[in-house]
């Protein structure tokens, strides 16, 4: 069966906007884009079709976060105002000793019904417990799930690595076509080197992907560049050794030989000029979370500077606990406003090259852009439609700007991940939303009544 989604515009992204446009899916392939007088005309003689009219609306390719942590869905709005180190301590309490493998998976679904009610259709997640991919394999939804590993005492190193094997050995059979496993060290100050070496060696091994959480902050700096700060201070409360290399985060992930995976670096705020010249050598990828960076106060990742240099940058939204929402549309928007009111240029990341940012740039951050990023023939069908009918959208002039400058994720009307309808407009077709709910604002309650930080 051939379906056809027809929109008042297509949006390719690898080509021009299509007024009338319709695109043709089978076998949950695009088998035609274009003006959808021609592609009726080129389907005839494949006989029936099943036609989606969406009217006055957008249909793009669905959206690619490149970062997010679905678990955490549950503690949104939960740890607000905190200082970085104050959160990532009290996250990891309550995580660890508030929410039971159930629970971080009624989190990790309530995010893909959240992810795919605003046109998500690929997520990079990071996380400690499957539930992330889990909810990804349930939902419908496209995804990379990375398993976090910790251990910043070298002398637990074989064990962090023996326990981060048997989860994925759990995981991998389980593994789809849409949904694979990665694995994430979790991050310099969290992870000992030994640990960096022999997680990169078996993911070398296993030929999974890597996101590690970089660069992120002036206390991850202090702790690398001086020994100083709350993470150092952690680890000599803890009796762990640390001699800091005094470089920056990128310069000792690459003397440590971690680049050479290429892995997805996630934040990347406080790159250098010689870290970037670093990321293009190694061909690293770096997850651009704008929204989660400027809450924390952490800064702004110099995003120009690397995609004038050739380094692959995604949009990511991280965690709905550092944001507070999942909606690529809004994260896009604060980049390019952040970038142009930094940088005094008006005309940087125009429609075309935001909208490309958020789908086809996302894709290729993955190494996914053979599969999916853009509505061309052959790739597979993810696609979204977002209604231009409400009023804060009225006049369009020019979709793409319409659709960048002024839709959110509340707009979308329709989420189709390789050719199964995922969300309708109404529900999400894959999770049963009204008991998930009831089963997250418990669960809410119940981590509301934690006291302390
Ligand atoms: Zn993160």
């Amino acid at each position: 069966m051939t379906v056809l989604y027809t929109a008042q515009w297509v949006l390719p992204v690898a080509t021009p906007p299509v007024q009338d446009g319709a695109v043709a899916v089978a076998d949950g392939r695009i088998v035609a884009v274009g003006p959808e007088a021609e592609v009726r005309a080129r389907l005839a003689r494949l006989g029936t079709l099943e036609t989606v009219a969406l009217g006055r609306a957008a249909l793009c390719p669905g959206f690619v976060n490149v970062h997010s942590h679905l678990e955490l869905t549950a503690l949104r709005g939960r740890l607000e105002d905190l200082s970085f180190f104050d959160w990532i301590r009290t996250l990891t309490r309550l995580r660890g000793e508030q929410m039971a493998v159930a629970d971080l998976e009624v989190s990790a679904q309530w995010g893909v019904v959240e992810a795919a009610r605003a046109g998500i259709t690929t997520l990079a997640d990071t996380e400690t417990s499957g539930a992330g991919f889990r909810a990804l394999c349930q939902g419908g939804l496209r995804g990379i799930a990375y398993q976090e590993v910790f251990g910043p005492d070298p002398m637990q190193a074989k064990k962090s690595l023996t326990g981060l094997k048997r989860r994925l050995e759990a995981l991998r059979p389980a593994e789809t076509n849409l949904v694979r496993l990665g694995i994430s060290p979790h991050a310099v100050y969290s992870v000992s080197s030994l640990l960096f070496r022999l997680v990169i060696e078996y993911a070398e091994r296993q030929a999974l992907p890597v996101a590690i959480h970089c660069a992120e902050s002036q206390a991850e700096d202090d702790f690398l560049r001086s020994g100083q700060g709350p993470f150092a201070q952690f680890l000599r409360e803890r009796g762990i050794a640390w001699t800091p290399p005094r470089v920056s985060t990128i310069r000792y992930l690459s003397d440590l030989n971690v680049l050479r995976v290429k892995p997805l670096l996630i934040h990347a705020v406080r790159a250098t000029e010689e870290d970037i010249g670093l990321l293009t050598f190694h061909g690293a990828s770096v997850a651009h979370c704008p929204k989660s960076n400027a809450k924390f106060g952490h800064g702004i990742a110099p995003v120009s500077r690397m995609r004038q240099r050739g380094v692959r940058v995604g949009l990511g939204t991280d965690s709905v606990a550092s944001n507070n929402v999942c909606d690529l549309l809004d994260e896009g928007r604060f980049a390019q406003l952040l970038s142009r009111a930094t940088q005094g240029d008006g005309q940087l990341l125009p429609a075309a090259a935001l909208l490309q940012w958020m789908t086809l740039d996302g894709a290729c951050a993955l190494g996914l852009d053979d599969r999916i990023g853009t509505l061309e023939v052959g790739k597979e069908a993810d696609l979204v439609g977002i209604s231009l009918a409400s009023p804060h959208l009225e006049p369009v002039y020019d979709p793409v700007a319409a659709l960048v400058t002024a839709a959110t994720g509340r707009d979308v009307v329709l989420t189709v991940v390789r050719g199964r309808v995922i969300y309708d407009g109404q529900r999400v077709l894959t999770l049963d939303e009204e008991p998930l709910r009831e089963r997250l604002r418990e669960l809410a309650r119940r981590l509301g009544t934690v006291h302390g930080t």
